[in-house]
């Protein structure tokens, strides 16, 4: 009699081969709806149940010996309640047709698909490994041991270790070849939909240049509804001649070895008959054995790219034109006060310093080194720190600031804020702007000093006498101050003009000043032309004592100037003096009132007989008083 692990072996062949064509069929069924694929799934299983009893050995009479239950429990665990009520149906009816001891038989398949959806439930929530097929085989292998106890059939048992061990090897294998093909399958899902919906062009092609593989754009951009109605073609169909061999070529040499990796940018119309830009890598593909096996090609539409790309370069060159070619020194500086970009007019500003001003120079060390070089003036000695502190923390706000540099040159800083925390700086030579503005001042001062003095003495002019009389008038009325006003006039000098001429006239009024500033001692005293040979001295701070002898000793230079003039009494050229001083407790003053007064004291001493000084003092009791020499 043959052994009963003889019987099985048969039968486990059986089962390998349903299980091997489903894992087959597995992926070809891919698009099959789950129901339906589950539906097959339980036939296919159902159908190596029926084939596994018709190879079965009647070890007692109506007793049969199979590995129908590994595929009842197959078909349960791996399909589902669907696949094992259609595979259970095709067994237990075969099994009926078989005859014999049919009813614990067919409790004992009804079991083992109970089994196998029960430990199904139980791994449902974590991924099913080769253990769980392990645990099924196991599971699988105890049913008919316990049925045959139940039935007491004891002339069973010596076959139901063989049947236990190959019915957990066959459902052991086939839930590893289950769970190799599904996951194989869903490798290979992927990696097809990663290359058919790729936003790139993938192609392979075999070492003449045929299309293997395309993927669905490639397709599309050379016309072809379906990426296999490509499969077989060359350059040579979708290219120009010319084109294609240039593109051959390339792809010779990949394959002859020469070159690792093609690279290539191409201008090319698209489906739609625009042109784009394309970018293109191909590289050789080596099979498992090392050989060459063919080419994969990428490649994608770099248009947009590429546009960017021009449009960053033309904005550039745009802002270094415009850097280079404007006259002012631009700098920007960031949050931290670090130069980010200046231009070359910048540094060319700064000679002493232009090594420092540089993309990623840091302010403090440029001010630093502006310091040690004394690049600039104006900056407050023994400050340094403090000036550096001041200009770092004005970096941020909008200021303006003319700063001297060592050569004289005058720069006009101005710092703009820009919304994203930077700060533009701006650097004008206003050197011209500057000198001019400085000679205008200069002009202007020079135009006041005219305005105010007398051309042919040099002494204040008749506008400025007046002005000075009534500011000097307030002021001492405003410290009760004395102040003493002297007026001058020439003697006889109308005959001097007749005797010498009107250019010795001049030259003589001209002496006369010369000694009227020299008789005035203080600097606040003022001496004025009144008018043709008349002169005027104001004294503030100056009381009656004081401006007599001021007067008298004016008198008398004049006078030992020794001028020679025939027409007058001392035949030499003399002058009278009117003086008039406000003491301090009269402080209701007037200019009209103190000359009116002056006057009339140098119309007294001309009337007494001229070369001489006459006074009044202007007080709560006027005091008249004269010389006579
Ligand atoms: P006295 O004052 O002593 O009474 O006699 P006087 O000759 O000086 O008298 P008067 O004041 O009338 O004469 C003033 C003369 O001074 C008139 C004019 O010829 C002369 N004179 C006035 N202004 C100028 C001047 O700018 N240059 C010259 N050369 N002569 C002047
Ligand atoms: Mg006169
Ligand atoms: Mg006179």
């Amino acid at each position: 009699m043959t052994s009963p692990w003889q019987m099985l072996a048969g039968n486990l062949a059986v089962v390998a081969l349903f299980v091997l064509a489903w894992a087959h069929a597995r992926f070809w069924l891919r698009g099959v709806p789950g129901a339906s694929r589950a539906a097959l799934f339980g036939t296919v299983m159902g159908l190596g149940a029926v084939s596994t009893m018709l190879m079965a050995a009647e070890i007692a009479p109506g007793r049969f010996l199979d590995l129908r239950l590994s595929l009842v429990a197959l078909s349960a665990f791996f399909g589902g309640p669907l696949a094992a009520a259609i595979t259970l149906v095709m067994a237990l009816t075969f099994r009926v047709v078989l005859g014999g001891v049919v009813l614990p038989a067919m409790v004992t398949i009804v079991a083992v698909a109970a089994v196998g959806l029960v430990l199904r439930q139980i791994v449902r929530r974590g991924a099913i490994t080769p253990w769980h097929a392990l645990g099924l085989g196991i599971a699988t292998a105890i049913v008919p041991s316990t049925s045959a106890v139940v039935q007491q059939a004891w002339t069973m048992l010596p076959n139901l270790v063989p049947l236990a061990v190959l019915n957990t090897v066959a459902i052991f294998l086939a839930g590893v070849i289950f769970l190799q093909a599904r996951r194989f399958a869903a490798e290979r899902d992927l990696l097809a939909a990663a290359l058919a919906q790729s936003p790139d062009y993938n192609y392979i092609k075999d070492q003449h240049g045929r299309f293997v593989a395309v993927n669905e754009r490639v397709a599309r951009l050379h016309g072809f509804a379906n990426p296999t109605d490509m499969i077989g073609k060359t350059d040579f169909d979708i290219a120009t001649p010319e084109r294609a061999s240039a593109l051959f070529a390339a792809e010779q040499s990949l394959i002859a070895g020469r070159e690792t990796q093609v690279e290539l940018e191409e201008l090319l119309q698209d489906e739609t008959g625009a042109e784009r830009w394309f970018t293109t890598a191909k590289v050789p593909l080596h099979g498992a054995n090392g050989d060459m096996i063919g080419i994969a090609g990428v490649t994608r539409d770099i248009t947009a790219d590429r546009q960017l790309r021009q449009d960053l370069i033309d904005s550039r060159n745009t802002l270094s034109y415009a850097l280079e070619e404007m006259s002012d020194g631009l700098a920007m500086f960031d949050r931290q006060g670090n130069i980010i970009l200046c231009n070359d007019q910048y540094r060319a500003l700064f000679p002493y310093t232009s090594e420092v001003r540089r993309p990623g120079a840091n302010l403090r060390d440029i001010l630093q080194e502006v310091v040690k070089t004394g690049e600039q003036l104006s900056i407050p000695a023994g400050h340094e720190a403090a000036w550096i502190e001041q200009i770092i923390g004005n970096l941020h706000s909008e200021c303006e600031e003319e700063v001297n540099l060592f050569d004289g040159r005058w720069l006009q800083v101005r710092t703009r804020p820009t919304s994203e925390g930077r700060t533009l700086v701006v650097v004008t030579d206003v050197t011209r702007l500057k000198n001019a503005e400085l000679a205008l001042h200069s002009a202007a001062d020079q135009l006041k000093h005219l305005v105010r003095t007398d051309s042919l003495t040099g002494l204040l002019n008749r506008r400025a006498f007046d002005e000075a009389m009534e500011t000097e008038i307030a002021r001492s009325a405003r410290t009760a101050a004395p102040m003493s006003l002297l007026l001058i006039d020439v003697d006889r000098f109308k005959a001097f003009n007749d005797e010498y001429g009107h250019p010795a006239g001049d030259d003589a009024l001209r002496l006369v000043a010369k000694h009227l500033r020299g008789s005035l001692k203080r600097p606040a005293d003022m001496a004025a032309r009144y008018g043709g040979e008349e002169f005027a001295a104001i004294l503030p701070d100056t009381d009656e004592d004081g401006a007599y002898l001021v007067a008298e000793a004016f008198r008398r230079s004049v006078a030992d100037a020794k001028l020679p003039h025939r027409g007058s009494e001392r035949s030499v050229l003399t002058a009278s003096v009117g003086v008039a001083t406000y003491m301090p407790d009269n402080l209701h003053r007037s200019a009209a009132e103190i000359i009116q007064v002056a006057d009339e004291a140098l119309y007294s001493a001309k009337a007494a007989g001229r070369d001489r000084v006459f006074g009044t003092r202007v007080a709560g009791k006027q005091r008249r008083y004269g010389t006579h020499n």
